[in-house]
């Protein structure tokens, strides 16, 4: 659309002859407004224009929940397995394993749901709740995962770390909380948050030290174990909505646990160990130290997982039991590293090229500039979530200097500039290079 006022078409009732142009709503004549914006075929007056913003803003406010409890019915949106992995896909580089076991289980999850109406006799077969458990070094994309899954299906999320919570009375968090943050991301529309999904996060921090419990009795950890089984399954949980300690005068909400999705993500640094330890006993006999040595440090290891080697890990036996979809995820390798930063649909490479954009400026970051934040990234080795504490450590002065860089239309980051030891070239409109103070 361009904005028209002197373009001639067609007769307007405002009396400027035939050459007038007119508002295809209310027929005024341009010389009758202030400004009149031409599509194709159709023009529109500054009137008609704020009269339709004004009806589309009473619309939308219309549809907005309240921040009061409401109960409004509730179905998110069930897609296909398939669907579901390829959308994560967009998001989520490699991790195919856990894409697929995640897309699964909350299909299941939901046709779970959708099958409880449908239960009539105690006869029927009742599907269980299929909790799940990520396990994966760190920055390998747990969180995000669950993050986007719960974007995907439109529901409410929240995520918790599971070390700031405590049995109930101690100090810290009571699990009581996590509903209540859930509460508060669905609007406190109860119907939603019913149905949420909530991330744990650090699982295997709360792990006892040792799955002895005559040896050592790691109460700290086990109790919130325990505490966690009954939101896990499903309870009703008196919850105080603004979170926090519950008062004996505080109105509580019942929270109903048993339809609501716990994603459970942990880096379990020391499982590949007792894996190994396993496989390599049941696999190669006794007594060859060497290739138990080999089979601990295949980094394929953690896919053979099973319940007794998170037992032994110190998670106890009620808790595994209530996580039965384990799925684990792979490190992140150079090649996965360097699509992170280009390919996922919010990577963040898109991220600073669109900030760019809006201050009229290109962003172009040289392949070799890429390579080199890979590379830092590896040596810190947090997965990719080094990637974005490289990328901002240089990007926050360019953006801190570039709006006031009158005239600049691109900027090139080099490999000098990622590894510090340069400053990014500018480039005028004209193609000629801004000399650098
Ligand atoms: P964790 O496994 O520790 O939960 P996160 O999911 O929080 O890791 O990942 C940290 C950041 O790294 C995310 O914000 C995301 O941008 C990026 N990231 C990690 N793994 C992936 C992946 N497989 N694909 C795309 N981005 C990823």
């Amino acid at each position: 659309m361009s904005r028209e006022k002197d373009q001639i078409k067609g007769k307007g009732k405002g009396g400027g002859g035939s050459d007038m142009v007119v508002c295809s709503f209310c027929g005024r004549g341009s010389d009758e407004v202030n400004s009149m914006v031409a599509g194709p075929n159709a023009f529109i007056c500054d009137r008609c224009i704020m009269s339709s913003v004004e009806i589309l803003r009473k619309e939308i406010s219309a549809i907005k929940p309240s921040p009061a409890l409401s109960n409004q019915p509730f179905q998110p949106r069930l897609v296909s397995p398939k669907s579901i992995m390829e959308s994560l896909g967009q998001y989520v580089i490699g991790q195919e394993r856990a894409r697929k076991s995640l897309a699964v289980a909350v299909y299941n999850h939901y046709k779970r749901i959708e099958s409880q109406e449908w239960v009539r006799d105690d006869d029927d077969v009742v599907i269980e709740k299929s909790n799940i458990l990520l396990i994966g070094p760190t920055g390998t994309g747990k969180t995000l995962l669950a993050q986007t899954l719960a974007n995907l299906l439109e529901v409410p999320f929240t995520i918790v770390d599971a070390t700031s919570l405590t049995e109930a009375g101690y100090v810290g968090d009571d699990v009581e909380t996590i509903l209540a943050r859930l509460l508060q991301a669905s609007d406190f529309n109860l119907e939603r948050a019913e149905k949420g999904i909530i991330y744990v996060d650090e699982i295997d921090k709360i792990a006892r030290k040792s799955a002895n419990v005559s040896i050592t009795r790691d109460v700290s950890g086990e109790g919130v174990q325990q505490a966690l089984l009954k939101i896990l399954e499903g309870a009703v949980v008196g919850v105080p909505p603004r979170g926090g300690r519950k008062h004996p005068e505080q109105q509580l909400i019942n929270v109903n646990t048993k339809n609501i999705l716990f994603v459970c993500g942990g880096a379990f640094e020391g499982l590949d160990k007792i894996i190994g330890r396993r496989v390599a006993k049941s696999s190669i006999g006794f007594g060859s130290k060497v290739k138990a040595q080999q089979v601990e440090s295949d980094p394929e290891i953690l896919k053979e997982v099973t319940q007794d080697d998170l037992h032994e890990y110190g998670l106890i036996p009620e808790f595994i039991g209530r996580l039965p979809v384990i799925s684990t995820l792979d490190p992140l390798d150079k090649e996965a590293l360097r699509s992170i930063l280009v390919e996922p649909k919010n990577a963040l490479v898109k991220q600073y090229q669109k900030l760019f954009e809006m201050e009229e400026c290109e962003l172009v970051f040289e392949d070799s500039a890429l390579d080199k934040a890979v590379e830092i990234a590896i040596e810190r080795g947090t997965g990719a979530r080094a990637l974005r504490s490289v990328l901002e450590n240089i990007m926050i002065n360019i953006m801190f200097e570039l709006p006031s860089m009158t005239g600049v239309r691109k900027c090139v980051i080099t490999e000098a500039v990622i590894a510090e030891e340069g400053k990014p070239e500018f480039y005028y409109g004209d193609g000629k290079q801004r000399k650098t103070a």
